[in-house]
């Protein structure tokens, strides 16, 4: 692993992305903005004061070091202020989406260890721990400023709670060493400087909101503006007002883009690129937004577990449409073959990742971390290739395979073929239960307004362009995809719903 480098490790000992961190460039930033949201506009020094503030009352309540805080918060900038304050005080964050039931909630809240919650009011599920409301989060310190606790590179920074298509979701133990090196490394390979400006659009309790929105550009002491849930409506208008340099967002988010009418010509010009990670994403939707709103999408990919990002192509250099980029400075990329052994360029294996974001393991359980990570590789669960230049193009998930009849079959491939027909906005297949077959893949296809294409046209187009055994058995035009709360196209719901439908 001579890629691994000791340079990323370096800097990981710096911790930049801490404002209060003597060598943060923040510190020459000071009186600039740096946060805002619908509500409040933040210098550094004001996020850092109220920072303080906030950590002198978890303090008071009994939260410090190596303790964990659960903040079940929507997108604003008092989610922020409270996990900048539990690291000052050299505790941890675990982020609970604040749309989740009262079992799931409980469920992540217990399972985390958490000690202290910060919520909305009262009524949210807290699993019985003590609450602080964020109304009645302190702004101004009462007392004498405490000096920040020696945070170090291997102190636990994130617990992050994975989607968990299969099973309980786990807690991903990132330490600020992971935090540290990943925020380090989007912002160089972004190119980030103190004049970028991202508009935060993804959920805070996804690990890329944290990474590529909040920590990566507040490190270089630029800007980041939070502006709640993502609203088509509302969204170019936003864009036009704040004038942000980027953003990052889920293919979906790019399907409802370029599926508004026609008249919306919005002005982009303050972006310098977007990112699009997280989930699979059609190479023609892709140059369908650079034509329609010429800007360019840097596709990205990673995993929590990863912390984030591990592939991203550049933003100003060789971008590969339908690849998802080069690995990232000081990671490795690997295909791996069933048998273990290393795969050569051009054929399709199981994506594996090493180097310094690699997460520690999940929380309390030894047996998954051990499955995940072994000789220091993460196994991803992703099938992939690698280009002679080293560009990964992510095939599908081992886990969405469908096997008919013996034959595996790559959901990926009938969706690329669904994505050619320009009336398709978004695709997924998924495998139908089948006595004699094992499985038969199944399409779910939604379709941009005003199309007026048939069930049976779709699946003469796939006729035409695939094998028998990867003809899907029906194609089902719906309203819309179901989707997880980051937004991704959620195949187990589909599963579910053909559970259903058989019975
Ligand atoms: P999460 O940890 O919830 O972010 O999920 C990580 C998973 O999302 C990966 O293992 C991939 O299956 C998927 N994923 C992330 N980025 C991409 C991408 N650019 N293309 C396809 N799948 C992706």
């Amino acid at each position: 692993m001579q890629n691994t480098g000791s340079v990323a490790l370096e800097v990981a000992m710096e911790l930049r992305y801490l404002p209060w961190n003597p060598t943060s460039p923040v510190r020459q930033r000071w009186t600039n903005v740096g946060l805002r949201d619908d509500r409040v506009e933040l210098t550094y020094r004001q996020f850092d004061a109220w920072v303080e503030a906030f950590a002198e009352q978890l303090a008071e309540n009994g939260f410090g070091r190596g303790q964990v805080l659960a903040i079940v918060l929507p997108n604003r900038v008092e989610l922020l202020v409270a996990m900048f304050a539990a690291w000052r005080l050299g505790g941890a964050v675990t982020p609970v989406n604040p749309a989740f039931t009262e079992t799931e909630a409980n469920y992540q809240i217990a399972d985390s260890g958490a000690s202290l919650v910060v919520t909305l009011g009262p009524g949210v599920s807290v699993a019985g721990r003590p609450a602080i409301h964020v109304d009645d989060m302190r702004t101004n310190r009462l007392r004498e400023a405490q000096p920040p606790a020696a945070v170090s590179g291997d102190d636990l920074a994130l617990l992050i709670y994975t989607s968990g298509s299969t099973g309980k979701p786990k807690g991903v133990l990132l330490d600020h060493r992971h935090a540290e090196v990943m925020s380090a490394t989007m912002a160089r390979h972004l190119r980030l400087t103190e004049n970028d400006h991202c508009l935060l659009i993804l959920p805070l309790f996804h690990v890329n909101a944290i990474m590529v929105s909040v920590l990566a550009p507040l490190r270089c002491g630029g800007e980041v503006s939070i502006v709640g849930q993502f609203s088509a409506g509302k969204f170019f208008d936003q864009v036009e007002r704040l004038r942000p340099t980027y953003f990052s967002a889920v293919p979906t988010i790019y399907a409802v883009l370029a599926a508004l009418p026609e008249s919306v010509r919005p002005d982009v010009s303050s972006l310098r690129f977007v990112i699009c990670g997280a989930a699979p994403v059609s190479r023609e939707l892709l140059v369908r937004l650079r034509e329609r709103y010429g800007f360019e999408v840097v596709e990205g990919y990673g995993l929590t577990e990863g912390t984030c990002a591990s592939a991203c192509n550049p933003v100003d250099g060789v971008r590969k449409i339908g690849t998802v980029g080069p690995a990232l400075p000081g990671q490795e990329i690997r295909i791996m073959g069933p048998d273990g052994s290393f795969l050569p360029p051009g054929e399709d294996g199981e994506v594996v990742i090493a180097g310094p974001t690699v997460m520690r393991g999940y929380l309390n359980r030894p047996e998954a971390t051990a499955e995940t990570i072994v000789d220091g590789w993460l196994h991803t669960g992703d099938i992939g290739r690698l280009d002679d230049d080293g560009y990964l193009t992510i095939v599908d998930r081992l886990k969405d395979m469908i096997i008919r009849g013996g034959e595996n079959i790559y959901p990926k491939e009938i969706e690329a073929v669904l994505a050619t027909v320009e009336d398709v906005l978004e695709s997924a297949v998924v495998g139908r239960p089948d006595d004699i077959y094992g499985e038969i893949p199944v399409a779910y296809v939604s379709v941009y307004p005003g199309s007026t294409i048939t069930e049976d046209q779709l699946l003469d187009h796939c006729r035409r362009h695939l094998t028998r055994a990867k003809l899907p058995e029906r194609v089902y035009i719906v309203d819309a995809l179901p989707k997880n709360p980051v937004g991704k196209i959620d195949k187990p719901a589909l599963r579910r719903n053909l559970s259903t439908q058989a019975a």
